[in-house]
């Protein structure tokens, strides 16, 4: 058993403590040290995906390495790539790297488009940092995430060391950063946005080893954006072309086909593998430039869900719109009723208020807070507002204008609700040119409504002896406004 495993620093790889436990040794031949530490000398020198962990724990003292997991978590790249992966291989892939196996076949990382760096990579400036503070450098496995081209830290290029990624020659090296990375650095080189904003979210995903992306989520994530960017309709119509021409404007043709997410016609498929309606799962980094491009952060999937406004009407609760009501202007509606319109163009979202009756309706999506309090329809005026129109109606000390006002809305709706609710007379001056309907007997109704509405009435009017009518007219509106419109003859008799 060897004495003590290197303190690994934060987000330090494993091939890097080993790589510095090598220096510390003096070690001659690697063929040993690989011996030693795996219990056979055949071992690769894997920077990312380490397999035969646990045997590397074990020759160890206890307490002295952190454990498989802990290793596999903070200290490879297994938590880039295993956010986007099935729980099933997820697991697999883990065991794999535990005890032994091919973690890169399972991850079908071999076959993957997005290439992988031929030289192992450093920031310049944490190099720098790092020998000020620890008084060496290390391999920051953030910095050998294939496709992630700038360093998150510093939004400066990462820089080739002269290790070899892959060393196909020496498969047992292990190279320690130290003695790789020059003492003297160059020219450190800003990054673009999309280099930066990518790096920067492939550090959340290492830092966050439990998430977990379905391709289906990921896919109703980025619908949502492309909606919003008109490049998609609510039918799911993807405008492929479109999307397309935006992606080469956005990044050029240069950069895309090196992290491996070119959209030439030729290899443009996996946008339909991501976006399509059974989709498929992607490298991390397509995710990455996708988020990029819609502006959505994956974490906010998981930090921000509820204010992120996860659909076109924003999230719960809205508020009536109904001057009259007592919730008017607060969220009273924990619930909306959203149906396609206009081809899939799109969105109409009926939102009912249980309090007063209101519906209203507005076309969608919402583009800002004040959207909010837009209604472009207006179904149902409900009960409280109806009564209050009724009640009304007929005092020839409220103008029209105040009437309106009062009842949040125009002179000529005001009207029109009128005339719909069969208020046919003339008020102050006011006359409603309509068809007069004769609403003073039930036609057109079914008499056992007429009898459930008198005896609703008629109870409200028991249990309440002493209230006003208008009272009574707010408290038991449907009724009172059944009453009036079908049974006029009969209600009028009965208040006063
Ligand atoms: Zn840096
Ligand atoms: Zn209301």
């Amino acid at each position: 058993m060897l004495g003590g495993f290197p303190i690994l620093h934060p987000g330090e790889t494993v091939h890097s403590g080993i790589a510095r436990l090598s220096s510390l040794l003096d070690c001659q031949s690697e063929k040993r040290l690989v011996a030693s530490l795996f219990g056979r000398s055949t071992i690769t020198a894997v920077k990312d995906f380490p397999a035969q962990l646990a045997r590397l724990v074990s020759s160890f003292p206890k307490g002295s390495i952190p454990s498989p997991t802990v290793l596999i978590n903070k200290h490879t790249l297994f938590p880039f790539f295993a956010a986007f992966q099935a729980t099933a291989k997820r697991e697999v892939v883990r065991q794999q790297m535990i005890n032994s196996g091919a973690p890169y076949l399972a991850l079908g990382l071999m076959a993957a488009s997005c290439p992988y760096p031929n030289w192992l990579r450093f920031c310049p400036k944490c190099a720098d940092e790092d020998r000020r503070e620890l008084r060496e450098t290390f391999w920051h496995r953030a910095h050998q995430v294939p496709g992630i081209t700038s360093c998150a830290k510093h939004g400066i290029r990462l820089q080739d060391s002269a290790a070899r990624y892959h060393n196909e020659r020496n498969r047992h090296e292990f190279v320690d950063a130290e003695s790789t990375v020059p003492q003297v650095l160059g020219y450190a080189e800003s990054c673009c946005d999309v280099e930066a904003f990518m790096a920067f979210e492939a550090e959340w995903l290492l830092d966050h080893p439990a998430v977990d992306l379905p391709p289906e989520r990921l896919r109703e994530f980025f619908l949502r954006g492309l909606i919003m960017r008109n490049i998609a309709n609510y039918n799911e119509h993807i405008r492929l072309s479109r999307l397309k021409a935006k992606m080469l404007e956005s990044y050029g043709a240069a950069f895309l086909t090196r992290i491996g997410c070119g959209v030439s016609d030729s290899s443009s498929s996996w946008l339909t593998r991501m976006l399509g309606r059974n989709p498929r799962r992607q490298h991390p980094v397509r995710y990455l430039l996708m988020s990029h491009f819609l502006e959505q952060r994956l974490s906010s999937l998981f930090v921000t869900a509820r204010n992120v406004s996860p659909e076109p009407f924003g999230s719960a609760p809205w508020p009536c719109l109904n001057r009259v009501c007592v919730f008017f202007g607060t969220g009273s509606i924990h619930a909306v009723d959203i149906r396609i319109s206009n081809n899939g163009r799109s969105v109409k979202g009926t939102f009912a208020c249980a309090q007063c009756g209101m519906k209203y309706l507005r076309l969608g999506p919402d583009h800002s807070q004040a959207d909010r309090r837009r209604k472009d329809k207006i179904p149902a005026y409900g009960e409280v507002w109806e009564s209050l129109l009724i009640a009304l109606w007929n005092d020839s000390n409220i103008s029209l204008r105040e009437l309106s006002r009062k009842l949040g809305v125009d002179a000529r709706t005001v009207q029109n609700q009128a005339r719909r609710l069969s208020l046919s007379e003339s008020r102050s001056g006011v006359s409603i040119a309509s068809d007069k309907k004769d609403a003073s007997l039930g036609g057109g109704c079914r008499p056992d409504e007429i009898t459930s509405m008198r005896d609703s009435w008629l109870t409200a009017q028991g249990d309440f002896p002493f209230a006003k009518t208008t009272d009574l007219r707010l408290s038991h509106g449907k009724s009172y406004i059944y009453l009036y419109r079908h049974d006029r003859a009969w209600l009028l008799e009965r208040v006063s």
